[in-house]
């Protein structure tokens, strides 16, 4: 994030619920706190990246096309990421506090179908709304901050949270793809089968409820789906990593040349 030149600071929001529901979310009962996908300008001028470690994926995101960038939804998710650099605290009691009402007990929460967590103080936030959330709230993500997740979350859980890394992401390398539980997205079901992956098409929640190496078919949008091609996103970031290493190996190897 960089700062404005002129920064507005809007006080914490009026709105009746911070949570939402899109219709997919809708009909399985969960609530959703999206942010704007990736890197963005919000409308005082303060660049924004709310995917620090997105990698190949960003070239085929769902969240970058369609409907999330109609202007009034992607206002929407402007104004949460607002909410969070402009008034944090107010940002965190307000959900909190929005947390205890009725409607959602016995509910899921999933944080981000669009967006990650971008940043330490952000995913701490996170862990204390959690902590303090209502017996029966339970709360679930991808997310491709694994290094953030390694150092801040798997220590020591909320026990009300349940997280799924998403292959595309430029931390897969720290992932064990044969231990850990994880995401891929293929560009359709007969690809994710062979790979071995368990469709999670029926349910959302089969991503962290479900058998742990999660296989999503992409989208079925025509420029994406014909960019992704017979790749899945984690080969893709593969190929991205492989490519990064021999750029430094020849850089390296001129540095040493030069020196001899
Ligand atoms: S991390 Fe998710 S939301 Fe962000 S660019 Fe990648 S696919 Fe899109």
């Amino acid at each position: 994030m960089t700062d404005a030149t002129t920064t507005k600071k809007p006080s914490a929001s009026s709105r009746k619920w911070l949570l939402t529901q899109n219709s997919q979310l809708r009909a399985e009962g969960i609530f959703n706190w999206p942010l704007p996908a990736f890197a963005g300008r919000l409308d005082d001028g303060r660049t924004y990246n709310t995917c620090p470690e997105a990698g190949a994926c960003q070239k085929l995101c769902y969240a970058r096309v369609g409907s999330y960038r109609f202007s009034n939804v992607l206002a929407a998710h402007q104004r949460n990421l607002k909410m969070i650099l402009d008034t944090p605290q107010e940002w965190e009691q307000q959900m909190a506090a929005e947390l205890q009402h009725k409607r959602y007990r016995d509910k899921w929460i999933r944080l981000h179908d669009s967006g990650d967590f971008f940043s330490d103080a952000y995913l701490s936030a996170w862990l204390r709304i959690m902590r303090g959330a209502p017996e029966g709230v339970r709360f679930y993500c991808y997310t491709k901050s694994v290094d953030r997740f390694r150092r801040l979350v798997e220590p020591d859980p909320p026990a009300n949270f349940l997280w799924c890394y998403s292959l595309g992401g430029t931390q897969d390398h720290l992932l064990d793809l044969e231990k850990e539980r994880h995401a891929e997205v293929f560009p359709g079901t007969e690809e994710l089968e062979e790979a071995g992956y368990s469709d999670q098409t029926e349910s959302d929640l089969l991503a962290v409820l479900g058998p742990e190496r999660v296989g999503i078919p992409a989208n079925r949008i025509p420029h994406l789906l014909k960019r992704q091609g017979k790749e899945s996103f984690g080969s893709l970031q593969r190929a991205l990593d492989a490519q990064l290493a021999e750029k430094k190996q020849r850089a390296a190897d001129r540095a040493f040349q030069l020196a001899t």
